[in-house]
């Protein structure tokens, strides 16, 4: 069972110079802060809120986290989902959504296979929670 979102990772390697590449384009270096967000998101098992990062990258302040979600999301990046009333942070790889266990927390990312059309609008985004019992916690049932 995968303890991570694989095709995130997976587009993250492959993409580092993709990253690097879209920053530049940007007029952005990769600098210190936006490389240990990206590494953090990177690594993280599910999407994380900035006090979360801030509180494992101690190094930096939560205003330098927030700062640094929000650049790399403008550039697409990162994507900023809602959990419960605060923003998380997540790396950007395929459109997905989350699904957590609703006993333990665990959580894994399912592709989003969603299309929705409305000539009345554009840039059409939605969320979706997804809960269940995960695999460990049905044994324990
Ligand atoms: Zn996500
Ligand atoms: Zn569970
Ligand atoms: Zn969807």
């Amino acid at each position: 069972m995968q303890t991570i979102c694989n095709y995130v990772k997976l587009v993250y390697m492959k993409a580092d110079n993709n990253i690097i590449a879209t920053l530049q384009k940007a007029g952005y270096r990769l600098t210190k802060p936006r490389l240990l967000v990206l590494r953090f998101l990177n690594q993280a098992k599910k999407p994380c809120s900035a006090n979360e990062i801030h509180q494992v990258i101690k190094s930096l302040d939560l205003a330098s986290v927030y700062r640094t979600a929000h650049l790399l999301r403008s550039l697409k990046l990162v994507t900023m989902e809602r959990r419960g009333d605060e923003n998380v942070f997540c790396l950007t790889g395929k459109p997905h959504h989350h699904i957590v266990c609703s006993k333990c927390g665990y959580t894994e990312t399912v592709v989003c296979s969603h299309h929705f059309n409305n000539k009345n609008f554009i840039n059409i985004e939605h969320q979706l929670l997804l809960t269940g019992v995960c695999d460990s916690c049905q044994k324990k049932l």
